[in-house]
C-alpha cells in the first residue's frame, strides 16, 4: 500500500520540482529607459513585477505564500526597497498570484488593489476550485487543493462594470484593464508596449517563450476571447504572463490561430 501511494505521489512530486523548485529565483530588467524602469521578479515560477516611474512604484502580483523573503530579497538587489512601493495590482486572486499580499500589506503599507470579482475567491484565502486543463495540470492541482493564504481584504476592488481604469492615479502612465477571462476579477495592466496579463496565457515549462493554455482554466472560450481583445491592442508588442514568458505579440498570434484550428 505504501508502495503503491509513494508511486501515485512520484509524478506530483517530479511535477512540483519541475514546476516550482527547480527554477533559481531571478530579477530580470524588462525595460529601462527614461520613460520607466520595469524588473521581473521570478521565484518558483511565480512572476511578481515592479514598475517604477517618477519615484513612484507598482508592483503587479504577489507569487505564492511563503515565498515573501525571496521576494523581498530579489527586490533589495534590484535597489527596490519594498517600502517605496505604493500599489500592488493583483491580475486576480488565486494562491500564486495573491499569496504574499498580506505580508506586504502589513509589513510595507503597501495598498492592495484587486478585481471586485475575486473578492469571494480573496475571501476564502485562495481555497477555490480550480478547473484543470490538461493532466500535467490535473497532477499540479493535487498539489494546490486545500491551499490557503494569510488572509487580507483589498483597499480597493475594481469592478468590471468601471472599465478601463487610467494608472495615472497610481503615479504610473498606462491603464488597468477589468478582464474575466481567467477568474470574474482578472486585470491586465498595460504599461507602454508591455501587457501584464496574469494567467490569460502561460509560458511553456521547457520553452518559457512559447505561449501556451494555463494549467487552469473554467472557460476556455471566454479565455480565447478576451486573449483575441488584448492582441487587438496595437501598441502592445510584449506579453508577460503570471508564469514564465515573456513572448512578442507575434507569438500570441501564432497560439490563437492554432487554438482556433483545433
Ligand atoms: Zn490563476
Amino acid at each position: 500500500m505504501l508502495v503503491v501511494n509513494g508511486l501515485k505521489q512520484l509524478p506530483v512530486v517530479v511535477l512540483t520540482m519541475l514546476l516550482l523548485g527547480c527554477s533559481g529565483d531571478r530579477a530580470v530588467v524588462i525595460e529601462d529607459s527614461s520613460d520607466r524602469r520595469i524588473v521581473r521578479f521570478d521565484v518558483a515560477s511565480a512572476n511578481v513585477y515592479v514598475i517604477e516611474e517618477n519615484g513612484h512604484r507598482l508592483m503587479i502580483d504577489a507569487g505564492n505564500p511563503g515565498d515573501e523573503e525571496r521576494y523581498e530579497a530579489l527586490m533589495r538587489g534590484s535597489g527596490i526597497d519594498p517600502a517605496t512601493i505604493d500599489f500592488a495590482v493583483l491580475t486576480h486572486g488565486h494562491i500564486d498570484h495573491a499569496g504574499t499580499a498580506a505580508f506586504f500589506q502589513e509589513r510595507y503599507g503597501i495598498q492592495i488593489i484587486g478585481g471586485a470579482g475575486d473578492k469571494p475567491m480573496i475571501e476564502a484565502a485562495g481555497d477555490v476550485d480550480l478547473c484543470p486543463t490538461s493532466i500535467t495540470a490535473k497532477l499540479l492541482h493535487m498539489t494546490l487543493k486545500g491551499k490557503q493564504y494569510p488572509a487580507f481584504q483589498l483597499d480597493r476592488g475594481i469592478s468590471a462594470t468601471s472599465g478601463v481604469v487610467d494608472l495615472a492615479e497610481f503615479g504610473i502612465t498606462g491603464k488597468l484593464i477589468p478582464h474575466s477571462g481567467h477568474t470574474p476579477g482578472s486585470m491586465v495592466i498595460t504599461i507602454g508596449s508591455h501587457a501584464f496579463v496574469g494567467d490569460l496565457i502561460r509560458g511553456g515549462v521547457l520553452r518559457p517563450e512559447v505561449p501556451t493554455t494555463h494549467f487552469f482554466m473554467c472557460d476556455l472560450e471566454e479565455n480565447r476571447r478576451r486573449i483575441a481583445e488584448i492582441m487587438a491592442l496595437e501598441e502592445i508588442q510584449y506579453w508577460h504572463p503570471g508564469h514564465f514568458g515573456p513572448f512578442p505579440a507575434a507569438a500570441v498570434g501564432v497560439y490563437l490561430t492554432q487554438q482556433t484550428d483545433e
